[in-house]
């Protein structure tokens, strides 16, 4: 099941089509000094590898244009300046050969200045994404508003558009942040109404991981689930590598993106757990990472409910009684010693991939099925149905049957 997406205009950022339909795509900023292009490269390219499609890289000064004009010939994925103040900064990333521009209307502020940079852009073929933000909201927007409502915002940035569209250029995109959640939903919703170019979504100044991650689903997911949005970043106060991660996780768990990673889900843990969840699941979860495995793994904490409740996970393990049972697509195919069932878990996992489920399957040892029902037994036998299924089903029958 997937959301059905508003169709805005479609523009391209270097390689990556943005908005028409066009898978969202998920960007991040670096937060090295321009001016040190191995550094920022570096940097690129751990975003890129992490799942950003674009980068935006600042452009503060002189050395910022001269590193870009070094970096951007060699990075793997296109990259966008971020201007703000000096128009001729947006000039010489233009000529540093960059794939767009993003300017904020609160502080470029004289018409002739952006114009002369939309007509470069033209020239060159370079979108420009107009990035309204409420905290550095134009002065006059403000007083006439007394606050960065969802309506300033959506006006700042169309009064931008407007004098883009002025002098022919029309490849644009627009942002409209906050850092309150739901005003910048409001925002979003509100300049969806007014305009068809393509959005780009985010909470600025999100903060740091969880409290960052949570208010950037809240808002992103919100929006996405509605159709709107065409490109997203997680503004967090933490690694960039990990905002741009968390984009791209979270346009796959949406079904917006195709899984390219890990998906490893894993019980809450209780009462019955015969293994420290946590532990197991977070040491899982760092060896199946670093293998970049595109598959769902399920760590369950007991062989009594794991299995079945994890039957759509591709492969799995849940423990019992000292022992592993390793599970794929629900079905037990080994049973191994507790202390090796994350090693067993990888090494199936890796076969998964390159094998397939059915040849896996035909792979299963013989006897591990009817092993690990007898200890699944077991169990419920010492520890008792949590969930009195035999008990309720008969209750249920007697009911049925009057009597
Ligand atoms: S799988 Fe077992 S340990 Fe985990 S939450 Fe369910 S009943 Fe509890």
């Amino acid at each position: 099941m997937t959301f059905e997406r508003r169709i805005t205009r479609q523009l391209h950022v270097g390689s990556v089509p943005v908005g028409g339909g066009a898978p969202v795509s998920v960007q991040s900023m670096t937060t090295t000094k321009t001016a040190d292009v191995d550094g920022t490269l570096a940097q690129v390219y751990a975003l890129a590898a992490a799942g950003a499609d674009i980068v935006r890289i600042t452009c503060n000064d002189v050395d910022a244009a001269q590193g870009l004009a070094e970096i951007i010939p060699r990075s793997p994925v296109p990259i966008i300046a971020d201007i703000h103040y000096q128009y001729r900064l947006a000039l010489a990333a233009l000529e540093a050969g960059v794939h767009g521009l993003r300017l904020n209307p609160g502080n470029i502020r004289r018409e002739e200045h952006i114009k002369a940079v939309a007509m470069e852009a033209k020239d060159r073929g370079v979108p420009i994404r107009i990035g309204v933000n409420a905290g550095s909201l134009d002065k006059d927007l403000l007083e006439k508003y007394g606050a960065p409502v969802p309506e300033a915002l959506v006006e700042s940035a169309l009064w931008e558009a407007n004098l883009l569209e002025e002098v022919g250029f029309t490849d644009i995109k627009i942002s409209v942040k906050h850092s309150n959640v739901p005003q910048m939903i409001q925002s979003y919703r509100l300049l969806s109404e007014r305009t068809n170019y393509p959005l780009h979504l985010g909470v600025t100044e999100a903060g740091p991981p969880p409290t960052g991650l949570i208010k950037s689903v809240a808002g992103i997911a919100t929006l996405l689930n509605e159709g709107i949005g065409d490109t997203i970043r997680f503004s967090l106060t933490a690694d960039p590598v990990e905002e741009a991660r968390a984009g791209r996780q979270l346009l796959e768990f949406l079904g917006l993106r195709e899984r390219k990673g890990l998906d490893l889900i894993a019980c809450p843990s209780c009462g019955r757990a015969e293994v420290d969840v946590i532990k197991v699941a977070t040491e899982a979860q760092r060896l199946l990472e670093q293998e970049n495995l595109p598959i769902q793994v399920a760590v369950m904490g007991c062989v009594v409910n794991g299995p079945g409740e994890a039957r759509e996970a591709d492969i799995g393990i849940a423990s019992g009684r000292g022992r592993g049972h390793l599970f794929i697509k629900g079905q037990v195919v080994r049973v191994v010693p507790e202390d090796e069932m994350v090693e067993a878990l990888l090494e199936e996992a890796r076969k998964l991939v390159e094998e397939g489920v059915e040849a896996r399957l035909a792979a299963a040892d013989a006897n591990a099925a009817a092993i690990a029902e007898a200890e699944r037994l077991q169990l419920v036998e010492i520890k008792g149905d949590a969930n009195r299924a035999a008990e309720r089903r008969a209750r249920v029958a007697e009911i049925a049957e009057g009597s």
